[in-house]
């Protein structure tokens, strides 16, 4: 019996033994962590609220903003949001064919997340009264490179492989996305290090919300490698060859090598330090 005993609390010790470690919260955590995929299903389209008033003749952005949401605070929004749709345009070199309309509505469960219809040149951030206002400009930086995208791409846009759709949007976001560290290889390095390691041709669907989010940062920081490595002409000819599927743009084609290869030399090139 008491073998027995020392036998089941050996095992006890050893199962305690093996538990990970608490993650540590840091820094680069802080960044938006979006609370739902940002492609339109197939679900109606918000209702946009009425103009409020703050657009200008000749601005590129018309923010709308829900019944009760950020009352006292619009004029720095409609301003933060300019301000975001310039850094995204800069960033990207993409602009926009004509005005976009940013819609910030009211999310009855307090999340964080955005909707880009870009057909319709409509872009959505959802939030709520208790959430920091940058919060969901972070987001409305990131809706807005998907309708850039739009205006640049075409149609093709809307087929774009989604490790380019989704990394495009989340690298060109940059600072907004970025929590204060430099980059999205510094960020991935991080999740790497932290044993967050997702292979690229995942779909987000199942991940959850962490999960989606680490994604996301990955595909930000392939679309970083990919432009610093090779030319735009090759990226711009790479974002029309795929159809959805997360792993279906030509990559063999255009740079001579497949996904895998580049996402090999890609973890490489997060891996080392600067
Ligand atoms: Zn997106």
């Amino acid at each position: 019996m008491l073998i027995l005993v020392v036998a089941v609390s050996v095992l006890v010790l050893l199962f305690s033994y093996a538990q990970p470690e608490p993650r540590q919260i840091s820094t680069w955590q802080a960044a938006p962590m979006i609370t739902k995929a940002d492609q339109p299903g197939n679900a109606p389209l918000p209702v946009i609220p009425a103009l409020i008033g703050t657009a200008n003749a000749d601005s590129q952005l018309d923010l709308r903003v829900d019944d009760g949401l950020y009352v006292e605070q619009r004029q720095q929004l409609s301003g933060e949001s300019q301000q975001a749709l310039q850094y995204v345009i800069q960033r990207t070199n993409l602009s926009p064919n004509s005005v976009i309309i940013a819609v910030l509505k009211q999310d009855p469960g307090c999340g964080i997340h955005g909707l880009a219809d870009t057909s319709n040149r409509v872009v959505y951030a959802y939030s709520c009264e208790s959430i920091a206002r940058n919060r969901p400009v972070n987001i409305l930086a990131h809706e807005f490179v998907h309708q850039l995208a739009h205006d640049r791409y075409g149609n093709a846009h809307l087929n774009s492989d989604l490790i380019l759709l989704e990394g495009l949007a989340t690298w060109g976001a940059g600072q907004y996305w970025l929590g204060g560290l430099p980059d999205f290889r510094s960020y991935v390095r991080k999740q790497r290090e932290a044993g967050i390691r997702i292979a690229l041709a995942t779909h987000y669907s199942g991940l959850g919300i962490a999960g989606m989010n680490a994604l996301y940062y990955q595909w930000g920081s392939f679309v970083e490698f990919l432009l610093e490595r090779y030319s735009r002409e090759q990226f711009d000819r790479l974002y029309v060859s795929g159809n959805s599927t997360p792993g279906s743009a030509d990559y063999a084609a255009i740079y001579g090598r497949d996904l895998p290869t580049l996402e090999r030399e890609w973890e490489a090139w997060v891996d080392q330090a600067p």
